[in-house]
């Protein structure tokens, strides 16, 4: 498989080299070894890119809706189509397991696309009676959207903000993280194979300043940003002084509270889930792990037998189920908090070492007796680090769990369910769970409050933050004025 991209940008419906721009090496997680080369972005690119989407999305907003819709299913079908070659690819840009790549990614691409097209075409005004005059609104597309995207799921996160904004009528400039450039060329290949007019979403590379470039130009009406609560503080500022709509997906620090009644495998299994998918690496990640005390040390016991079955090595072995660190500076801030928990006298259940092999690999690691007030339990890791905390009354856990400046995600475990809807309720976080841990189908609202963010992704109300609505007055009558 050819893993050196075409070129590094994909810009009015083809791919433009501009070696002008500061190399970027793309690194293989799971050996260290360079896979390819890409450029970011010079001021000619960024502005190629901009002009184009200004272009095209005149001609994208003037077909009909259904036809969007059209194109936009077109394409889901396509990915799914590819959904290995997309899955081996997105393994090779962020080391994630083939294991996980493979039903996670590029497949979750293809449901945004395909529920986001089927959307297109309901996506009406309405009509308001006065009397014998009426209003009626239209709902308009903002014009050019920014992407800008984190490292951990860059098929995913190139889709998810793709697929709406595209639904709405609007064309997208979206940047990738540095760290992993490669998946969202592909994601820009298929749009314009699928029937995407040219210019309609672009993709260009590079660092932070491209970001910073995009975010001010005044071509630009929308911007949504993946990453961490520091970059969408300034990306959020700088998006303001220009009075343009935003959306922040950023990072958590979430809480996952289990009761002494609950089903101790089920969990188990969402603790597993929420602190170990991905390595780790996911924003909603419940990584404060409320234990009520009485069922503390079942649950640490099963929790350390069951991550034996973690099985560590080259992630494009299918059986492999747990992958590197994303880059070895990722690893080294993983490795910083883990000396950090070590320190500050939480108790070590297993892990809390990088293993001896090629690659960025770090094992799976758990803390106990964590209290609210250590590193560990305050800042997002974004690693395989899980902090048991205990607990003995709800009041006293639903205090503890919104003590935070995150708000993201948060999930329950009981069997009592009255229980379950009364806590949730009180959890200050954007995306909750009961009985399970870090679902998030396309149709599902997804985001955070407080510093996690701003604005929804997925769902129905994705459609909000992608599109404007014009109210228009219609008069019957002779218009009265006082003079
Ligand atoms: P990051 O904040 O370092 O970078 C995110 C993106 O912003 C990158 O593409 C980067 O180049 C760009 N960027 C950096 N500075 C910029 C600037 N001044 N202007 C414009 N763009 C700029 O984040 P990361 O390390 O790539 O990703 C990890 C973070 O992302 C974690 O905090 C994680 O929680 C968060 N995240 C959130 C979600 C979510 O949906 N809420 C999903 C995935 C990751």
């Amino acid at each position: 498989m050819q893993l050196q991209p075409t070129a590094s940008h994909f810009i009015d419906g083809a791919y433009v080299e501009d070696t002008a721009g500061t190399k970027i090496d793309i690194i293989y997680p799971a050996t260290g070894a360079v896979i390819g080369t890409v450029h970011a972005a010079t001021p000619a690119i960024i502005d190629q890119a901009l002009n184009s989407a200004k272009a095209g999305q005149k001609v994208w907003a003037a077909m009909t809706a259904r036809d969007r819709g059209r194109i936009l299913s077109r394409a889901a079908a396509m990915i799914m189509e590819r959904n290995h070659e997309l899955s081996v690819l997105e393994t090779y840009d962020t080391g994630k397991p083939y294991q996980e790549t493979s039903v996670a990614d590029a497949t979750s691409g293809a449901d945004a696309l395909e529920y986001f097209g089927g959307l297109a075409a309901t996506l009406t005004g309405e009509h308001i009676p006065l009397g014998e005059d009426w209003v009626y609104t239209v709902r308009e597309p903002l014009g050019v959207c920014v992407g800008i995207g984190a490292w951990n799921y860059p098929t995913q996160i190139a889709c998810w903000k793709g697929a709406p904004a595209l639904a709405c009528g609007n064309a997208m400039v979206f940047k990738p993280s540095e760290t992993t450039p490669m998946c969202a060329l592909k994601v820009a290949e298929i749009l314009h194979e699928a029937g995407v007019p040219a210019g309609v979403y672009n993709v260009i590379q590079g660092m932070g300043e491209v970001g910073a470039a995009l975010v001010t130009d005044p071509r630009v009406d929308k911007v949504s940003l993946t990453g961490s609560v520091p970059t969408g503080k300034k990306v959020y500022a700088a998006a303001a002084s220009h009075m343009k709509h935003v959306t922040m997906e950023l990072g958590g620090k979430s809480p996952l509270i289990v009761f002494e009644d609950a089903d101790i495998e089920n969990a188990i299994g969402g603790a597993i889930n929420g602190n170990f998918y991905s390595s780790g690496q996911v924003c909603s990640n419940g990584t404060r792990v409320f234990v009520h005390k009485d069922i503390k040390e079942t649950f640490l016991a099963r929790l350390a037998e069951r991550l034996q079955n973690a099985k560590l090595g080259d992630p494009l072995d299918e059986s492999v189920n747990f992958g590197p660190m994303v880059s070895e500076s990722q690893m080294n801030i993983v490795l910083g908090y883990i000396e950090q928990g070590k320190a500050g006298g939480a108790r070590l259940i297993c892990g809390g070492e990088r293993l001896d092999m090629p690659g960025f690999f770090l094992a799976p690691t758990v803390f106990a007796d964590v209290t609210d007030d250590m590193v560990i339990a305050r800042e997002e890791i974004f690693g395989p680090v899980m902090a048991v905390l205990d607990f003995e009354d709800e009041a006293e856990v639903i205090a503890r769990a919104n003590d935070t400046q995150f708000g993201l995600s948060a999930g329950v475990f009981t069997k009592d369910l009255s229980r379950g809807h009364r806590v949730i309720g009180q959890l200050e976080a954007g995306s909750c769970f009961i009985n399970s841990y870090n679902d998030a189908p396309v149709e599902a609202p997804f985001g955070g409050v407080k510093a996690s963010g701003v604005g929804r992704e997925n769902s129905k109300e994705a459609i909000q933050h992608y599109s404007q609505v014009k109210s228009v007055y219609v008069r019957m009558g002779d218009v009265e004025a006082a003079y």
